[in-house]
């Protein structure tokens, strides 16, 4: 039977509002073994599966929800059981690591940057100073140069993980560990939680860089949904493999399954 790891950002719903289809998708892929699993590390599972019922869908519960900073958490925890840890980033990323690691702004093992709020000088400081003079790796949550925020005052351009990491990277001369799509950690943290290989599921998201490439990369089949990041008339990202299903909702890609005995 197939499992699905699903985007929500531009896949569920595209800031306040729910995209067509999604609620009953969301209900169909219920009976079914999957994995909500993002790169914003800024909520908690807990903190998105609130979101998603206050949207209107109903059954989601926060575990079944993968984030990068619980991927990155989880990882490290294997890397190094018992690790510290200097992070900069937002309260998602610092509640997953504190459940796995120590916090040490001395002498940490890694210095963790996730996307969202929380870089300033003085972080920035401190973990070039853990990387440079204790040899702590640097690790980031994922990295996406840019995300879509939508508020009051219409469409904004937020900093991505990949933005935040780079004065990082730039300023110790080393390359972070990247744990989101479309490196593959956080796909294989999914299935290992889901008991599944990569034969076994379906990667559905809305952009080709990330959800798409990496699942590719990986052997994972692929449903590209035109309701975010890459609308319909946008020409295709050179090197990177077609998807196996192409949609224009999730409504369109139900029936698509449906079609194709997915969900038997
Ligand atoms: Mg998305």
């Amino acid at each position: 039977m197939t499992a699905f790891l699903l985007d929500m950002d531009g896949v569920l719903y595209r800031g306040d509002q729910v995209l067509p289809g999604a609620l009953e998708f969301v209900r169909l892929v219920s009976q079914s073994r999957h994995l909500y699993i993002t790169n914003n590390p800024i909520r908690s599972p807990l903190q998105v599966a609130e979101k998603l019922s206050f949207m209107g869908f109903t059954g989601i519960v926060a575990e079944q929800i993968l984030t990068s900073a619980q991927a990155a958490a989880a990882w490290l925890a294997q890397q190094k059981p018992g690790f510290h840890y200097f992070a900069v980033g937002a309260d998602g990323l610092h509640e997953a690591l504190s459940a796995a690691g120590s916090e040490d702004r001395y002498d940490a093992d890694y210095v963790v940057i996730g996307e969202g709020a929380g870089l300033d000088y003085e972080s920035l400081t401190t973990g070039i100073n853990l990387v440079l003079s204790k040899d702590a790796t640097l690790v980031a949550t994922n990295p996406d140069a840019s995300v879509d925020a939508w508020r009051k005052e219409g469409h904004l351009v937020l900093p991505g993980g990949g933005a935040l990491v780079a004065p990082f990277e730039v300023a110790t001369d080393r390359k972070a560990i990247i744990i989101g799509k479309p490196q593959p950690l956080l796909y294989q943290m999914a299935m290992e939680h889901l008991g599944v290989g990569a034969g076994d599921c379906i990667m559905i998201g809305d952009r080709p860089d990330t959800d798409i490439a990496g699942a590719a990369a990986l052997g994972i089949k692929t449903a590209l949904v035109r309701t975010g990041r890459f609308p319909r008339g946008m020409a295709w990202p050179g090197g990177i493999r077609k998807p196996d299903w192409d949609v224009d909702s999730l409504a369109e890609l139900m029936s698509e399954f449906a079609g194709a005995g997915v969900f038997q």
